[in-house]
């Protein structure tokens, strides 16, 4: 998972934007302007001053450290950055494609939401013909983005599945006939919550989900909701709305909690509890459960301090590896030692891209459409 940026901006503007998609990417950033490239381990805080009138920029997400992966892509004459997963997993492919002209995207197969800078120096966005992974523009600006998030004061258009948009001339044009499949796991995960994906808010989906599962229920006399922070709190809102009961903030994300900080300290220094919040029959809520070690390291934690934790999780259980830019490998923990009970939502519950948690993945060679693309454009 990353998060992109680029177009018409100055420095100053471009590492705002970066530093609000953080949450995509935590691992290491890098930016390209017309007056070089600058690159950083961590946050986009720790990326030197740097100088520019416009450009390119990315938060990297990932657990490999394949130094080719390194972003932004750069040649002498044509950068890029992307979000996504090619076939074959050869992400040069693309970028060799987009310098071969908008035709070169027929040859590309897999999920791809990226933003470059042609050699005769135009900005242009694109995005896979079933939009897996987030993009949108704003067309005065010239400036593409992962999420709206970027500057919410802004007017922000999703980049249609399988269009090209022209970030110099503000025009958006179809390179493919779309088949919107986009991943569902970038509502219940990925986006900010105060972002919207195709027109779609994260906030509203995440209480849809909390609500969702508040309706199937059946632990009558709970307590209270208690959210998993940050990204379980919405839906930990909708749900104790609807079951009547309190939303207590027994589990806190320590501020020291950086994703370097867990992967060299452990999950233990992640979260402390709150011992005057927490007493009796809990429903803990949170979006997901990868790997299980958050819920494995709070279970026992809450159960000294309360009767019963019961789990309840806005994801279905994960069975399958992502093939389109989310690292998730496959099988997930379904079940947690010492959960009082676990519920997770269905597939069903979720449309678009689905593939991780029912394993069927959609057929990237079959059923696209070329559409020729606009030639007065020109190619780039
Ligand atoms: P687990 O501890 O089960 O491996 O991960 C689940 C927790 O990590 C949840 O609290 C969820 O918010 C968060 N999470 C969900 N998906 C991802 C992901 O792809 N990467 C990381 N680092 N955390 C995730
Ligand atoms: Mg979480």
């Amino acid at each position: 998972m990353c998060g992109i940026v680029g177009g018409y901006m100055g420095s100053g503007t471009l590492r705002k934007l970066l530093g609000r998609i953080q949450h995509r990417g935590f691992h290491s950033c890098g930016v390209v302007t017309d007056e070089g490239a600058w690159h950083a381990e961590g946050l986009v805080s720790n990326l030197p001053d740097f100088m520019g009138k416009e450009g390119l920029g990315h938060v990297r997400y990932v657990t490999n450290n394949d130094p080719r992966m390194i972003q932004p892509f750069v040649t002498d004459d044509c950068q890029m950055v992307f979000n996504g997963q090619v076939e074959d997993g050869d992400t040069a492919r693309l970028f060799m494609a987009l310098r071969e002209g908008f035709r070169g995207l027929r040859d590309i197969r897999g999920a791809y939401s990226v933003i470059w800078r042609s050699a005769d120096g135009r900005f242009f966005a694109a995005r896979d013909p079933f939009g897996f992974r987030p993009l949108v523009y704003n067309s005065r600006r010239g400036i593409a983005a992962s999420e709206p998030v970027a500057d919410l004061d802004w007017q922000w258009e999703p980049v249609p599945p399988g269009c090209i948009v022209n970030l110099t001339t503000g025009q958006c044009r179809p390179f493919a006939r779309p088949k919107p499949y986009p991943c569902f796991f970038e509502h219940v995960y990925f986006g900010h919550v105060s972002s919207y994906h195709d027109h779609m808010s994260v906030y509203n989906t995440r209480r849809e989900l909390g609500f969702a599962l508040a309706k199937r229920e059946d632990i009558r006399n709970a307590d209270m909701v208690v959210p998993v922070p940050n990204s379980g709190i919405a839906a930990a809102e909708a749900m104790a709305e609807y079951l009547n009961i309190p939303l207590r903030l027994g589990i806190v994300q320590n501020r020291q909690a950086t994703r370097t900080f867990i992967a060299e300290r452990g999950q233990t220094d992640k979260y402390t509890l709150t011992p005057h919040a927490l007493y009796g029959r809990i429903l803990v809520l949170d979006d997901s459960i990868v790997r299980g070690s958050t819920m494995r390291t709070l279970v026992p934690r809450l159960k000294r301090l309360c009767d019963e934790v019961h789990l309840r999780i806005t994801c279905p259980p994960i069975t399958h590896a992502c093939r389109y830019g989310v690292n998730i490998t496959g099988a997930g923990a379904h079940h947690i030692e010492g959960a009082d009970s676990i519920r997770f939502m269905e597939p069903d519950d979720f449309v678009g891209c689905k593939a991780c948690v029912t394993g069927e993945y959609p057929d990237c060679n079959a059923s696209i459409e070329w559409v020729d693309p606009p030639t007065e454009w020109g190619d780039p």
